[in-house]
């Protein structure tokens, strides 16, 4: 048998790919199965993204391009940074990655020691803790539940900091919970972050335009600009212009920590697919209305999903703020159907209702479970009403 190496035996497989693959064995087994798994916009990339890339292709743009992305691209994110984030960027303190989720793993690679501490607010994305392990580095769980609307205290982050801590994480609008920080909550942690000067802080605003509730977004950067120098910007435009499959994020930040994480890129994939580049470029610079007919769509089926699930004797759920998911606790139906936890709960749901939600434990909350409603009016119409006769 083949030896792994320690490093890949300290991480799993991600658990929300996990339900979708589950989800699709059962239905080529014949089983009708309603997927809420999904992590992904149930749209199509818009269509002069994809001109982009063909008139690249057919341009010949399909040769190796600078590492860290093609100067027009790094133009467009500064720009964007600008114009969307108030936010002030050179090109070299820009870094393009194949995909958000490869711009934080740079970051893990190119700043953590082994031992070193990064503190992760649960209910977190799935990928955060197993980016750090492999790095190894210890990830600090600290989690708010519904009872706090899913969002830490600066005490409790404070509380959680130590000598060895490196980074600390922000994500908002949150996956897997939909919440978003206000204002004044922002302007809070980053508060109590300026006494913690050895602290990176980390905000992935992934879903930043995925968000219904009236106030525009806001980066903690623009509350607390004296973290500058110890921040990194993560994005990308998987999600908001329907792009998963293009493999395109970006980081942006104090450029000698760019340059190392463009170094470890370097040594790796190297520079990102060049076409998906040029359709990333045409992303930000173009028409954004898309965005915006989008996130009426998820906001529509947010109020319906909530409503629907309010109805189940033993739910809890909260209205959240963005994204395309929506993280109820299943505690009170686990407790009156006496159910082991929230992984039983979903091997029920899955083989009972054939309905695939994601639990909670995946993303560090047991006891609740993932929503997304990334999928049709008339899938979450049928999926609801399922729940409420599994569950009744
Ligand atoms: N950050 C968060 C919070 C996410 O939910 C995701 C995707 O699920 C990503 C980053 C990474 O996105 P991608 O690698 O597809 O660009």
């Amino acid at each position: 048998t083949v030896q792994l190496s320690d490093r890949v035996q300290t991480i799993k497989p991600s658990p929300t790919l996990a339900v979708t693959n589950r989800a699709a064995e059962m239905r080529a087994a014949g089983h009708d199965i309603i997927g809420l798994g999904a992590g992904e916009p149930d749209f199509d990339t818009p269509q002069h993204i994809k001109e982009a890339a063909i008139a690249a292709l057919n341009r010949g743009l399909t040769k190796y391009t600078a590492v860290e992305g093609t100067p027009s691209l790094k133009k467009a994110i500064v720009e964007k940074f600008a114009r969307e984030n108030q936010l002030t960027y050179t090109a070299k303190q820009i870094l393009v990655s194949v995909g958000g989720k490869h711009s934080f793993y740079n970051l893990a690679q190119a700043l953590l020691n082994p031992g070193d501490e990064v503190i992760i607010p649960a209910p977190y994305w799935v990928s955060y803790p197993d980016m750090c392990l492999l790095a190894g580095a210890v990830p600090v769980i600290v989690s708010a539940g519904i009872e706090q609307n899913f969002k830490l205290t600066p005490e409790q982050i404070a509380a959680a900091i130590t000598d060895k801590t490196r980074l600390f994480v922000l994500n908002s609008p949150s996956n897997p919970t939909g919440v978003h920080y206000t204002n004044e909550e922002l302007a809070a942690l980053g508060k109590m972050l300026l006494n913690y000067p050895h602290v990176l802080v980390a905000t992935d605003d992934m879903y930043e335009h995925i968000l219904w509730e009236g106030m525009p977004f806001k980066n903690i950067l623009n509350f607390t600009p004296e973290l500058y120098e110890r921040t990194i910007v993560l994005n990308g435009v998987s999600k908001a212009y329907a792009m998963t499959g293009w493999r395109i994020g970006y980081a942006a930040g104090p450029e000698p920590l760019i340059k190392a994480m463009g170094n470890i890129q370097s040594q790796s994939t190297s520079n990102p697919t060049s076409i998906a580049q040029y359709a990333a470029e045409a992303a930000l610079n173009g028409d954004q209305s898309f965005i915006a007919d989008m996130v009426k769509v998820f906001k529509e089926r947010h109020d319906f999903v909530l409503s629907e699930l309010l109805k189940i004797d033993g739910v809890r759920c909260s209205p959240c703020q963005g994204t395309f998911y929506i993280f109820p606790s299943f505690e009170g139906v686990i407790a009156r159907m006496g159910m082991k936890d929230d992984l039983a709960l979903a091997e029920y749901l899955i083989e009972k209702a054939g309905v695939a939600l994601v639990p909670g434990s995946a993303f560090g909350a047991p006891g609740y479970g993932r929503i997304s409603f990334a999928t049709s009016m008339e899938n979450l119409q049928k999926a609801m009403q399922r729940l409420q006769t599994a569950l009744a």
